[in-house]
Order: structure tokens, then sequence, then C-alpha cells
């Protein structure tokens, strides 16, 4: 199915108050894994979706995908709604699944015709080949699929999700557990097709991935979008280190600290986060002495993921309580 370039949306995806609770079975309770998501992903993007295991981002691209049914809310893809035009809202996407599923008796080329015939797309506008040398793949098109190596398997992933020429492309986790070299490939591969006019939205865990390759940025927690912003915007406020301190005696609170926020860790050390262009260790720790804190020991930790994570959602008064990864 071709998409006219007429009248293109500004969003590639929007939810709105988009929820999911998957009911409860015989060995679990209901469970909400998301709740109230508002997103919108502009149209040629290459939109990263971060977030800790279980906070709710394959259920999201999964409802995308028409493989999971939403419960409430409102998604649109390429500007056709889920609900009213199930079908074209399908077709609008290819979704590069996490895991490789490949079709270990076809060739690459006959895998890629099976997957256009499931899309309905006619003979003469197929383009197996094209895709396949486009994907590096154009000298294997006739080989067994299982003599392909991981890096060319997982790029005939990509090829499938192809094959209709869809203008979204989701990858889902696309380099866990890829080494570096065939993970700067498929980078490549994504900018590419990107410069090509393709929307990528990526799931990953990598922040280095999501700074290399993402413009935009949302990151997902417990179900809900706790920040949606330009790549740059969220890396000045990844600019952040903590200092860790063992405190001499056991604090049951942690102290209020003088243009500092504290946090009192479960095992007992306070952790503060600090902006590395703004304080240095050392007006940290005249703060905590400041407040009586004796200091046992102290180290200090680089910001991952979970420090942006945590900077994010602390002041936002609607995060129940904190949580770790
Ligand atoms: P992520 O992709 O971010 O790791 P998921 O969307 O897979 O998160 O999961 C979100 C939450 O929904 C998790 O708590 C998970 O256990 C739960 N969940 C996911 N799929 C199902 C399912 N089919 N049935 C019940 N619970 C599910």
């Amino acid at each position: 199915m071709a998409f006219s370039t007429d009248d293109l949306p500004d969003d590639a995806i929007t939810a709105r108050g988009l929820t999911k609770t998957y009911p409860a079975s015989k060995t679990s309770p209901a469970k909400e894994a998301l709740r109230g998501v508002d997103l919108s992903i502009p149209r040629g993007s290459i939109f990263g979706l971060l977030g800790p295991n279980g906070a709710g981002k394959s259920t999201f691209i999964n409802i995308l995908a028409g493989l999971v049914r939403k419960t409430s809310g409102e998604v649109k893809v390429w500007g056709l709604d889920i609900d009213q035009q199930p079908r074209s809202a399908r077709a609008a996407i290819g979704v590069v699944p996490q895991e490789i599923a490949a079709d270990f008796f076809f060739t690459p080329r006959e895998s890629l015709e099976v997957q256009a015939g499931l899309y309905g797309v006619p003979r003469a506008e197929r383009r197996s080949l094209e895709i396949l040398n486009a994907l590096g793949l154009g000298d294997k098109a006739e080989a067994y699929v299982r003599q392909l190596s991981g890096g060319m398997k997982r790029r005939l992933m990509v090829a499938k999700a192809l094959v209709h020429n869809p203008p979204v492309l989701i990858l889902d986790e696309p380099t866990a557990g890829v080494d570096v070299e065939l993970r700067r490939q498929l980078w490549a591969y994504v900018r590419e097709l990107n410069a090509a006019g393709v929307t990528i939205v990526l799931t990953t865990h990598y922040l280095e991935e999501a700074q290399e390759l993402c413009d935009q940025i949302a990151i997902i927690n417990r179900g809900q979008v706790v920040a949606c912003e330009p790549t740059a915007d969220l890396l000045k406020r990844l600019d952040s280190r903590a200092v860790i301190i063992q405190p001499l005696a056991p604090l049951t609170a942690a102290p209020r600290l003088q243009g500092f926020e504290a946090k009192l860790r479960p095992d007992g050390r306070l952790a503060i986060t600090f902006k590395s262009d703004q304080a240095s260790v050392e007006d940290v720790l005249n703060a905590v002495k400041a407040a009586g804190v004796g200091i046992k020991d102290l180290s200090t930790e680089e910001p991952d993921l979970e420090d942006v994570f945590l900077a994010l959602t602390y002041n936002d008064p609607k995060a129940e309580s904190p949580t770790a990864f």
C-alpha cells in the first residue's frame, strides 16, 4: 500500500489518554500497563522510547501494531485512527521485533516475498531485491537463512518490516545483545532510512544508543510518560553526578541541605545529585557538613538512565514514589 505524499500528518503517531489493563489471570492480578499515555511522535524524527523493564514500552508498540487491544484512549498512526481505520493504520507501520524470528527454510528473497504477500503487496509493486540490497544483503538473496550470521539475520528482520513500504518503522530493542560493530552498522541503516523519509521509533535501554540516534526521547515509567523532549535538552539534565555518603551515624531521614536534594537509600547511604556545571563535590560536602551529618565514607557516581529517571520523577508531584529500575 502506498501512502500519499500530499497531506502529510505533522505527527507520525499520536496517543491521547492511552490506557491498557491486562486482565487478571489465575496466577496474577490485573495489571495496569499503560496509565494515560499522551505522546506525539513527530513525522520524520528518530524517536526514542526509553524506560525500565516493565514500563509499558512493548505494550505501547503492540497496540500500535494491532497485536494488543487498548483499554481506552485514542491512537493515530500516520493520522489514521486505529479503531476507525485499523487496516490502514497497521499498514502504515513496520515493526522489527526484539526476537529474531527467521523463516529458516526460505531464502531471504523468498522470506520477503512471503511477507509482502501477507501485506497484500501486488507482485508488480514488490521490491524484495531492492530492499535486500539497501540492507547489504543483496548477495545473500538466495542463501538459506540458517547460513546467515546473526547480524545478517537482524538486517533481514529490518528488511521484512519494510516490504510494504511503511512510512513509520518501529524497532524494538534492535541492538540488545549485539556487538559494537553490528550496532554501528544498524545505526547507519536506521539513519539512511530516516534520511529517505521514514519516521523511526526505537525502544532501547541503552542510553548511548538513544543519545547517538534519536532527536527526541520519551521516558516512560510504570505506564506513564515522565519526560518527552529533544535529546539535547534531556542530556542537559544528564549533566549531573551524585555523591554517595556513608554517614557516621545512621540517619532516619534525608537531611535538608542548602541548595541540594538529598535522598536516603534503603542501604542507609545518602545520595546527593548535582549538576556538574553548577556545583562541585566540595560544595556538596560543605552542605552535608553544614547540616551536621558526619561522613564515614564517600564515593561518586556518574549518571545513568536510572539517575535521569530518578531526577525526572523526583520533583514530579504525580509520581507515587521514585522507584529504581
Ligand atoms: P516493557 O516493554 O517496557 O518492558 P511491557 O509493556 O512488556 O513493558 O510490560 C508492562 C507491564 O505489563 C509489566 O508489568 C508486564 O508484566 C505487564 N504485561 C505485559 N504483557 C502482559 C500480558 N500479556 N499479560 C499480563 N501482563 C502483561
